[in-house]
């Protein structure tokens, strides 16, 4: 199977200091499956490391108060284009995350807490149809849930 993976929980970049650390989960997944990395945002156009933002409501905003919707949609836009082309049918995505996150959206820099909601990608990737399971999901004695 393909599957999409967030490229940060390979260890292949990450937003804040380009010094991702690789998900033990994922890496086992790569001995099974075909691993497609991901990052949402640099597709979008976003720098790394970019501003801290978060989702509120339909928008996302950054720190210093500038909207970069545009921009996490059109990197949720071409994931789905990814996937599509790859044919992957499910996707792992990092779970604290405006841009992946599945289940939690990671507001730290701007309250300090976590918030119920759904990451501009996983939303999108979920709409059409795409599986989308976390870092979490990766944690079964197997090492890897259901795949
Ligand atoms: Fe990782 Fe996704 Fe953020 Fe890119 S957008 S750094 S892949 S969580």
């Amino acid at each position: 199977m393909r599957i999409l993976v967030s490229a940060c929980l390979l260890g292949l970049c990450c937003r804040y200091d380009g010094q991702g650390r690789a998900c033990p989960g994922a890496l086992r997944l790569a001995a099974r499956h075909e691993l497609v990395p991901v990052c949402p945002e640099q597709l979008g156009g976003l720098p790394t490391p970019r501003p801290p933002a978060e989702i509120r409501g339909e928008r996302v905003v950054s720190r210093e108060g500038t909207d970069v919707t545009a921009a996490f949609q059109r990197g949720a836009r071409e994931a789905l284009r990814l996937c599509r082309v790859m044919g992957c049918d499910c996707a792992v995505l990092k779970a604290n995350s405006p841009s992946c996150g599945r289940d939690q959206v990671y507001d730290g820099y701007f309250t300090g807490t976590l918030v119920p909601g759904r990451g501009v990608t996983a939303r999108l990737l979920i709409a059409h149809g795409i599986r989308v399971l976390t870092e979490e999901d990766l944690t079964d004695a197997d090492g890897v849930t259901g795949l």
